[in-house]
């Protein structure tokens, strides 16, 4: 373990004892299990470094949302913390369940080419029935749906295409885009072409290890971390290509978790890998004639603002990009976690946690009126998709949309 993970580990000695993180923590107002950040994260970590013995498994209700962080004066890395505890000292071993929803490319992989019939059966209520007791994956929850094909496949045949701009960008464009839906994928290429910019993918690219070490896959993430690094150093030191990301969980992963919990050292690269959206916005914004002609209708938009989108600070980006649409009404939902927090929704014995935590925020988009909501982060798109009436398109997604 490197001096970058031992940062973080140890600065709860900055703790002031405010009590402000537990008060914006999602999971300590409906939880009464959970002890919050403050006793799971600083107060807990003086007695663990004191007896490993004094660590308590109830630090696997934290979702690693890092809202405590976000509110912390103090800056401590609460949620680092707790997450290092959970490495270091958690006996859990993950279940065949666990196993099954952090290998998020070896699931991808097996299920594209059967895209069709695996969507049916995993929508089947009666395999979802027998997935309940079976698997502990509750039979309320949708599961997500896979796309008959993947993105990287579609890719190959615009390859040759994309090498002709003068201008390129690389593109980390994550399990979902991969697996689940290429088409958002497809809309960021096409306003990056719109925009004279091409598009290229890493050569080889592994899940960014988010699912993996929220279940306990801590050394599998650690190699799919040194892979995506090697990758993107590639492209950033050798290339001179900066590397665009959709998923705003993603991006958090591998700028900020890969050095903070995997041991990673990206300082070389880490300000070259950043969000699609703050991409485009910085462009349009500085030269207003690359602004492209839109062809829309008047359109009433939510923006929800993930967690980890919270915690890079860039929500405004994908904002602003979505007000340059004309006849577009854009409205920020009040901050508050959507629940779902990557796959821990899923678990049967959170599902009821999950849906308590982004009540108010289902609340609010029902009774907006909007015509849709639009998110960066594909986890909160499902849950807001599945407990409200609207659906949830991404900011590049739209935004392709009405390219005229
Ligand atoms: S990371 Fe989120 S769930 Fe965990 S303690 Fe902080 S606010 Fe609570
Ligand atoms: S907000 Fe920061 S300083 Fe305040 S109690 Fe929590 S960890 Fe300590």
């Amino acid at each position: 373990m490197n001096l970058l993970v031992n940062k973080s580990e140890n600065n709860f000695e900055q703790c002031i004892k405010c009590t402000i993180c537990t008060v914006y923590c999602p999971v300590s107002k409906v939880n009464p299990e959970y002890p919050g950040p403050k006793q799971s994260g600083p107060d807990g970590e003086r007695l663990r470094l004191k007896n490993p013995d004094f660590y308590d498994e109830s630090l696997k209700y934290c979702i690693n949302c890092k809202r405590c962080e976000v509110a912390c004066p103090s800056n401590v890395k609460i949620g680092d913390i707790i997450q290092m505890a959970r490495i270091k000292y958690s006996q859990k071993k993950p279940t065949l369940r666990d196993t099954i929803l952090a290998h998020t490319d070896f699931m991808g992989t097996l299920a594209t080419p059967f895209a069709p019939v695996v969507n049916a059966i995993t929508s089947a209520k009666p395999v979802k029935k027998i997935l309940d007791p079976l698997l502990q994956i509750d039979k309320r929850r949708n599961l997500p749906k896979y796309s008959f094909g993947t993105f990287r496949n579609w890719y190959k045949k615009i390859a040759e295409q994309q090498k002709t701009f003068a201008e390129q960008v690389s593109y980390f464009h994550g399990c979902y885009v991969n697996y689940n839906n290429p088409q958002l994928g497809k809309d960021l290429i096409k306003i990056m072409n719109s925009l004279n910019i091409g598009v290229q993918l890493l050569e080889k690219e592994r899940c960014c290890g988010i699912a993996l070490i929220s279940n306990g896959f801590i050394d599998k993430a650690a190699k799919n971390a040194k892979l995506d690094e090697q990758e993107i150093r590639k492209s950033v030191l050798e290339k001179k290509l900066p590397v665009l990301t959709t998923s705003s969980s993603c991006t958090f992963t591998i700028r900020d978790e890969h050095p903070h919990l995997l041991g990673i050292d990206n300082r070389e690269v880490r300000d070259e890998i950043e969000l699609a959206t703050r991409y485009i916005y910085r462009l349009l914004s500085t030269n207003q004639s690359n602004i492209p002609e839109f062809n829309n209708g008047k359109l009433k938009i939510a923006y929800h603002t993930p967690c980890h989108m919270e915690k890079l600070g860039w929500s405004y980006y994908s904002i602003e990009l979505l007000k340059l649409i004309p006849k577009v009404e854009v409205t920020v939902l009040d901050s508050n976690c959507c629940g779902i927090a990557g796959t821990f929704g899923f678990k049967k014995e959170n599902h009821e946690t999950s849906k308590k935590i982004g009540e108010s925020l289902f609340k609010q988009i029902e009774e907006g009126g909007f015509d849709l909501v639009s998110s960066d982060c594909e986890t909160c798109k499902w849950q807001i998709e599945m407990f409200t009436s609207k659906k949830c398109e991404h900011p590049l997604s739209i935004l392709a949309k009405v390219l005229a």
